[in-house]
């Protein structure tokens, strides 16, 4: 058996950051998982930015920061965690560039910053179109000098609670397909997002929500699972995300008339409203016959008016994108575009110390700890502001890593876990066997693609009662069929096959959740859009969701309360 203070299961912004706060804060025996080498984590593909009221461009102050994360989340935000990441964005910064992070520069050398949709002032930091890419490297090198053990390309199947107290975790050393057992005084979960339960998505291979249930199976909720971004600007037919910082540089929408359609949707803010209502525009456009491409399923990103000078310096990357996904030079043509499922607003619940909490009354789970995409400790509400989301994983990140450090360094024990974790163990193999057994008819990748148009289709931009009632039973369907599906690979080393079919039961369990959190919620709020109920429903519905799981595998859910502090919730317009 591994034995170590404290584990870190992912390597992505908020799985780095924590490693590095723990460290720096006393914890002296340190160790991070993660399925993909640590810079292949998602976090690296971001683009646009992070956010920080630094007030490079044009005056600023955290305040303004907190009210639009609170109003871009419709409400549905916990107002403290929004000060929080407000109050402590400028300093995440400056560490993070004193760290070796470049970012693009003003012409009197300060940080540049961006407009992005839904913030009142230029606010995104950026290092051109690939923020993520130079953050998380910057990241790494500190990770790397602190020496930081690192297990590379192992995959977590298991973690184990005993009591509401954490013990450890059940992993696979992929190279070898070797199962062991990781007893942890503190397991930190920083696993990424869920965004490849949807047919369109930005999210990496990877984001197949393994920490979210995992978690879930070991006894804990999930908060807000309905609440699922759409990007609006993803490649047509691909979902690669075109960055938000495109219209931060100026870039317009238009329908397949050439209209700027977003007068009719946000006439202030136009094409930098929030992302939820500028989806919801563009599907409307599309769903009315006004969108373009041979189908008609598309609308367009504009970029000519900015100049090829500007392009090539500020977004290259997304024109070297278009260009080999597309063949389109975006400098003289528009880039056919639509929604595409980007960023998991919920997830695993917990406080503003990074402490999950399974109840209603938000009791600790001891020794368990989340934080970036996987976590919901709900800044974000019903819907993510553009470059909150790079900022969330650094500053909750760290934020947890110190309360990992206070919590092994105060006399936290891992004695006593051996039976339940050799317990867990013995489980672990045993389904990892039955998958390698797996030899029915049915094809996994077949039953994947249906999950995931079924999603799109029925509990993707807007939902209905009547579509996602038949979304439940082809769900089940599909689990059935998974059940009779066949594993190709038998074999013991590197076996993706097996890994695949093990995210693909991960995702199975996921989609069940995410429609039963839709069907219950009947409201329009952020991300979670209802055409048969198109209001917000303040008086019934200011509420957080979580799911449980119950023994026969589905989800009961219960709600808790929204934590107001400065702001009531008001009418959002833009
Ligand atoms: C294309 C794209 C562009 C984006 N652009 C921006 C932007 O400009 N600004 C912004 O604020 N946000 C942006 N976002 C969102 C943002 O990048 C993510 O929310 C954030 O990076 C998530 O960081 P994380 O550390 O929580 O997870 P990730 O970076 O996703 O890392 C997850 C980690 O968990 C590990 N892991 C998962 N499951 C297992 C398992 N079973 N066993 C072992 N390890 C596991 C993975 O290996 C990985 O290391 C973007 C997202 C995408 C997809």
């Amino acid at each position: 058996m591994i034995q170590h203070d404290a584990l870190i299961v992912g390597a992505g912004l908020a799985g780095q950051s924590a490693a590095l706060a723990a460290i720096r804060n006393g914890a002296r025996d340190v160790a991070i998982l993660t399925k993909v080498h640590p810079v292949r984590s998602h976090s690296c593909a971001a683009q646009g930015g992070i956010a920080a009221s630094l007030g490079n461009s044009a005056p600023d102050s955290t305040e303004s920061h907190e009210f639009d994360t609170v109003k871009g989340g419709d409400y549905l935000s916990d107002q403290t965690a929004a000060t929080i990441l407000a109050e402590n964005a400028p300093d995440t910064i400056y560490e993070l560039e004193h760290m070796g992070v470049v970012f693009s520069r003003t012409e009197d050398g300060k940080i540049a910053q961006r407009p992005f949709g839904g913030h009142t002032s230029p606010r995104a930091c950026y290092a051109a179109d690939r923020t993520g890419h130079a953050v998380l490297h910057g990241l790494y090198e500190q990770v790397m000098k602190a020496g930081v053990k690192t297990y590379s390309e192992w995959y977590m199947l298991s973690l184990v609670i005993e009591d509401r107290q954490c013990r450890g975790v059940v992993v696979m050393n992929i190279d070898t397909g070797e199962i062991e057992t990781i007893c942890a005084k503190a397991v930190f979960f920083g696993t990424g997002g869920y965004g490849r339960i949807f047919q369109t998505t930005t999210n990496a291979f990877a984001s197949t929500g393994d920490g979210a249930v995992i978690a879930y199976r070991a006894g804990i909720p999930l908060e807000d699972m309905e609440f699922m971004q759409f990007h609006p600007t993803g490649l047509y037919r691909h979902g690669i995300l075109a960055s938000e910082g495109a219209r931060g540089e100026g870039a317009y929408l238009i329908n397949g008339k050439g209209e700027r359609f977003m007068e009719r949707y946000a006439k202030e803010r136009m094409e930098l409203a929030p992302r939820d209502i500028v989806s919801r525009a563009e599907q409307t456009e599309i769903d009315e016959g006004r969108g373009g491409e041979e189908d008609g399923g598309a609308v367009y990103l504009d970029l000519r008016h900015l100049g090829g000078g500007r392009i090539m310096e500020r977004l290259p990357q997304i024109w070297q994108l278009a260009h080999d996904f597309l063949g389109i030079d975006m400098i003289k043509e528009p880039i056919p575009i639509q929604p595409t499922a980007h960023y998991s607003m919920g997830g695993i619940p917990t406080n503003t110390d990074g402490e999950v909490v399974d109840d209603q009354e938000n009791s600790v789970v001891r020794g368990y700890y989340a934080a970036g995409e996987c976590a919901c400790v709900s800044t974000h509400g019903a819907n993510r502001l553009g470059t909150n989301s790079l900022l969330e994983a650094c500053v909750y990140g760290a934020r947890t890593g110190r309360s990992i450090a206070r919590y092994v360094l105060n006399g936290a024990s891992d004695k006593g876990a051996e039976k339940a974790l050799r317990d867990a163990q013995a489980r672990a193999v045993e389904y990892v066997e039955r998958v390698r057994a797996m030899d029915g008819p049915e094809r996994t990748a077949d039953i994947r693609t249906e999950m995931k148009h079924a999603m799109m289709q029925k509990c993707g931009v807007f939902r209905e009662e009547k579509p996602l009632q038949e979304l439940t039973g082809e769900l089940q369907e599909l689990r059935a069929r998974f059940e009779r599906a066949s594993v190709m690979d038998r074999g013991r080393r590197f076996n993706t096959d097996i890994l695949e079919t093990i995210e693909m039961d991960h995702m199975l369990e996921l989609t069940q959740i995410v429609a039963a959190g839709a069907l219950a919620r009947q409201e329009s709020r952020g991300g979670h859009s209802r055409r048969d109920y198109p209001q917000r429903d303040d008086q019934s519905w200011l509420k957080h969701t979580l799911a449980y799981r119950q023994d026969d595998g589905t989800p009961a859910l219960r709600y808790k309360s929204v934590e107001i502090v400065k702001y009531e919730p008001q009418e959002r317009k833009y």
